[in-house]
């Protein structure tokens, strides 16, 4: 009996900050989108044949996304979360500081590969104090 995915994790809701842009007045907002955490469990559940057994040494914890859409801040307009966001490993959350993985969706949604102009420079000013150009 092979058993459902389900019954390998347990879920548990969660709300993350998510930023999108909106396809209609291309502002980006920051919004609140509701998740489901799947964690694996300790151990397999009872019944668990071979195969199971082959799945859940390879199970990872996740993210799935529950929220499909969201309401634009700025003119109210219902639009679509990216799909690509939609799942996420909760091991290469660990790996990614939050606000480069934003920056890097933004640049993806916007079909802009350049840094948003109001970013604050990643180096102390005695790293880039050479360039004359600087004010
Ligand atoms: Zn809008």
């Amino acid at each position: 009996m092979a058993l459902d995915e389900r019954a390998l994790f347990t879920e548990k809701p969660e709300t993350r900050p998510g930023r999108y842009q909106c396809p209609k007045c291309r502002r980006t907002g920051d919004y609140s989108i509701r998740w489901v955490r799947r964690s694996k469990k300790d151990r397999l559940p009872a019944g668990a044949d071979e195969r199971d057994r082959a799945k859940f040494a390879k199970l990872r914890d996740y993210l799935f996304r529950v929220d499909d859409e969201v309401t634009c801040k700025t003119c109210g307009k219902k639009f679509e979360i990216p799909s690509q966001h939609s799942l996420m490993f909760v091991d290469q959350l660990a790996g990614l500081p939050n606000e480069e993985e934003l920056e890097r969706e933004i640049n993806v949604a916007s079909g802009e590969p350049e840094p948003a102009p109001d970013r604050k420079p990643a180096l102390p000013a005695r790293f880039t104090r050479k360039s004359s150009g600087w004010k």
